[in-house]
């Protein structure tokens, strides 16, 4: 959440001078504020798909804060399922006990998956679950015998998490600047994004060749590295936050995972922000196409090795991530009794497992990943049909109910407006104080810091009114920050 208002903040050490002088400019105000947190307004009540200031009117909620609230805000279901179980059991340790939610949540989840993830540890944050992902991938090879492979390849313009190796993973240059002298560059490797409006060579490259040469530039850095030092390779199958809802290209995500099984790696994927339903399914892998680059038909289903989750899992109502574990990891752990050496005081807490159950079970009841793909169909037309056509917008992109729309200065060349400019958080301002609706902004899907989107994520049960009355808000807000 704090990533909204400092966005263009962290983007100033990855542009050219002039554009980072620009940005300390013009951002030298948010700054201040940001860390006084002054100018945000003050919330006293969230209810249904609104969120209400205590001073001023009702704020249309088109994203759930950082893509969370799947569910809209302040259900009196999943609340009372939240303090049924703080009623019986608040706290546990999970190294002392086992409580009824979290196995059952654990249960459910490796069910949702045909059983192909087959161990659940349940968690607060999305950081926090890919840090045990990077971690378990690491032991998982000492338990090997492959001490070598300490290696984690993911990708440019990717965001991981907070903590410093989900920061050291993360490609969002930005965000790690700060951070420089303590990430881990030489564990951490970057390959290009997936990212077809820039990199396709042309109009007429089809899926199949864009893929091939995807799967080329991983299978370099392999060679690069020396393929037995490569522990993992860390995507995540729709970009979020850090380039604006980006689906894989179709084949993408199998022809990633040729290539690891290729050479023994581990394939993570970070489905913090876009699984749990955000896409149409309840797992974004589970979406995938099964043709590989190249047009080589591949046997095996993209199934990950390890998988995080957490916006949607609780839907807001508890802090709540998970890392699943599928059955390369954890057919080791349980044939040879091997333990991951990680642990949190709050893993597995029951009151966050009962909730987020809760939220599972009413998407499930409510048959809400229906809802998903088909308001996502119209959000999706309304979008296109509402600014398309719109001189500055470059792209719309997006699968179920995360779309993305990406600014230009110029269609034809789609250049970059200068960081300094601030334009994707302007839209967001003015979407918020004069059409309010919230909208989640970013900088930086253009590469090197450039580059704006803004990103719109309702609720799994939004209806196609309010879906209408989000884009005709976000599209006047679009149409007045350029006018
Ligand atoms: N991974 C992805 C894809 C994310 O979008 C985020 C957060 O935005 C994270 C990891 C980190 O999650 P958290 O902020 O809950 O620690």
């Amino acid at each position: 959440g704090q990533f909204l208002s400092t966005t263009s903040k962290f983007s100033r050490q990855d542009t050219p001078r002039k554009a980072e002088a620009d940005i300390l400019d013009s951002t030298s105000e948010l700054t201040r504020s940001d860390t006084l947190s002054d100018n945000l307004p003050v919330l006293t009540k969230a209810k249904g798909h609104y969120w209400y200031p205590s001073n001023g009117p009702k704020i249309l909620d088109a994203c759930g804060g950082a893509g969370v609230a799947c569910l809209g805000h302040g259900r009196r279901d999943i609340i009372k399922a939240a303090i049924a179980q703080m009623k019986d059991c608040s706290y546990a340790s999970y190294a002392h006990f086992k409580t009824s939610p979290a196995e059952e949540l654990s249960d459910w989840l490796i069910e949702s998956t045909g059983g192909k993830m087959q161990k659940v540890y349940i968690m607060c944050s999305g950081s926090e679950a890919m840090e045990a992902a990077l971690k378990l991938a690491i032991e998982y090879f000492t338990w090997m015998g492959q001490p070598s492979r300490v290696n984690i390849i993911a990708r440019d313009q990717s965001y991981h998490g907070t903590t410093l190796g989900s920061l050291s993973a993360s490609g969002h240059v930005a965000r790690r600047e700060p951070f420089r002298g303590i990430l881990l560059p030489s564990r951490f490797h970057h390959i290009p994004a997936c990212n077809p409006y820039r990199q396709r060579l042309s109009l007429a490259e089809s899926d199949a060749s864009f893929v091939a040469r995807k799967a080329a530039e991983l299978e370099a850095e392999f060679q690069r590295l020396g393929p037995t030092t490569v522990a993992a390779v860390v995507l995540e199958p729709v970009v979020g936050a850090a380039l604006g809802c980006v689906p894989a290209v179709p084949g993408y995500l199998a022809a990633m995972q040729a290539v690891c099984v290729r050479h023994g790696a581990l394939l993570v994927l970070d489905e913090v922000m876009c699984g749990m339903g955000r896409t149409g399914t309840l797992h974004a892998w589970q979406s995938e196409e099964l043709e590989g680059g190249g047009g080589e038909r591949l046997a095996t289903t993209v199934v990950p090795d390890l998988q995080t989750v957490a916006k949607g899992f609780a839907g807001g109502y508890q802090p709540a991530s998970a890392l699943l574990v599928g059955e390369k990891v954890a057919g080791v752990m349980r044939r040879e009794g091997k333990m991951f050496t990680h642990g949190h005081t709050y893993q597995n807490h029951p009151v966050v497992a009962a909730t987020a159950l809760k939220v599972q079970r009413v998407v499930e009841k409510e048959r809400l990943l229906e809802n998903v793909r088909v308001q996502g169909r119209l959000l999706e037309r309304l979008l296109r049909e509402r600014l398309e056509g719109h001189p500055n917008v470059g792209d719309i992109r997006g699968k179920g109910l995360f779309w993305g729309i990406e600014f230009v200065r110029d269609k034809k060349t789609k250049e970059p407006f200068e960081p300094g400019q601030q334009i994707a958080q302007r839209v967001q301002r003015i979407a918020m104080r004069d059409f309010k609706v919230l909208i989640y902004h970013g900088q930086g899907c253009a590469g090197g810091g450039r580059g704006d989107h803004v990103m719109i994520m309702p609720a799994y049960n939004i209806s196609s009114k309010l879906i209408t009355e989000i884009v005709e808000r976000v599209a006047r807000a679009v149409e007045e920050v350029f006018r």
